[in-house]
């Protein structure tokens, strides 16, 4: 163990920077990260004003943060991908590698997942951690610590837009235009989607999304959106629908917006159990998929950041030094709505 200085949620509405014990011994298949950018992330915002999410309960103080990118300054046993002074972006979650569900391949629903700033595991709003190499990747020299830190992020647009089995040409509909909405919206054009239609009532958000080629802003308080979707459609309706507001009012009216044998991708999750019409969507046999974090999108991720086919620094609103940490947090409280994503620079 040793004492570092790191942002610390030590109960709900408190938090501040203070010294903490935290381990920072490297083991085998480990490396040591100096921490160079952190997003900041609902979830974090979640637990600083409610002091839980679900039944994940803040007891005892947590250090914040997990959407983060910064320099290996140590390099374990048997570590061969990665070497001293390589930038990287990490994976927040760590299944148990022997796990069943690891072994299908779905790691990101391992019950045992550790997750960074999920209690009672310490997230990385602090200068140095420790992890995994396996879970480690890394960054192009030209792609921007601020732009590995928005990985994690679009990694869940990523597992959504796989989810979805889009195929070339399709039209998605994405409901909810926050960080989260947008970031899918962008992962469902890079993944072949010919028009993304986002929906939202906040016209700051939607002015937003739209800057990008392919997504048509609608606002939900002056357009009817099942209609402007039969009107793009020809009234045959979406290959795909994301629902990533959240809503349970989305849920009573979007059985209308897919096509026959369409496709609901759940993203957004609704606080309180919600009613489903299930009959509208055996009339039209859609599939519905559900998302939970990503899993194996942080190599594809980075290669389309890379390619230049995803441009995420548009969505970078403002970045804070970690001394102004808690008034990062505290604005990502305001919730603006021309706010997408809050950074903080940890590196000085
Ligand atoms: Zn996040």
């Amino acid at each position: 163990m040793a004492k570092v200085r790191a942002l610390v949620l030590e109960k709900q509405h408190e938090l501040g920077l203070r010294e903490i014990d935290l381990p920072l011994e490297v083991g085998p298949g480990m490396v040591r990260i100096a921490i160079h950018t952190v997003g900041v992330c609902g979830s974090d915002v979640h637990y600083y004003t409610h002091g839980r999410i679900g039944p994940f309960v803040v007891d005892a103080p947590m250090v914040l943060g997990h959407e983060a990118a910064g320099t290996v300054v140590e390099v374990g046993a048997g570590v061969s991908h990665l070497k001293v002074g390589d930038r990287v972006c990490m994976e927040p979650g760590i299944p148990d590698p022997n796990s069943r569900a690891s072994r299908l391949g779905m790691y990101n629903v391992d019950p045992a997942v550790r997750f960074w700033a999920t209690p009672p595991i310490h997230g990385v709003l602090t200068a140095e951690v420790i992890h995994p190499a396996n879970y480690t990747f890394k960054l192009p020299d030209h792609v921007s610590f601020a732009e590995g830190a928005m990985v994690e992020p679009f990694a869940v647009g990523m597992q959504a837009a796989s989810k979805a089995r889009i195929a070339p040409g399709d039209t998605a509909v994405v409901l909810g235009a926050g960080p989260i909405g947008t970031m899918v919206a962008l992962a469902a054009l890079a993944g072949g989607c010919a028009r993304v239609i986002v929906a939202d009532l906040a016209q700051p958000k939607l002015d937003i999304a739209a800057q990008y080629q392919g997504i048509i802003p609608v606002n939900i308080r002056e357009t009817n959106l099942i209609e402007k979707v039969g009107e793009l459609t020809e009234g045959w309706g979406a290959d795909v629908v994301f629902e990533c507001s959240g809503s349970p009012r989305a849920w009573e009216t979007i059985m209308d917006l897919p096509r026959p044998g369409g496709c609901i991708v759940v993203v957004g999750l609704p606080v309180e159990p919600t009613k489903v019409d299930i009959a509208a969507a055996s009339t039209k046999e859609l599939r519905i998929e559900n998302v939970f974090r990503y899993a194996h999108q942080y190599d594809r991720a980075i290669a389309l950041i890379a390619s230049g086919k995803v441009d995420l620094k548009p969505l970078i609103s403002e970045t804070f030094a970690f001394e102004d940490s808690k008034a990062a947090f505290d604005r990502a409280v305001e919730a603006r709505p021309d706010d997408v994503k809050l950074q903080i620079r940890v590196a000085s």
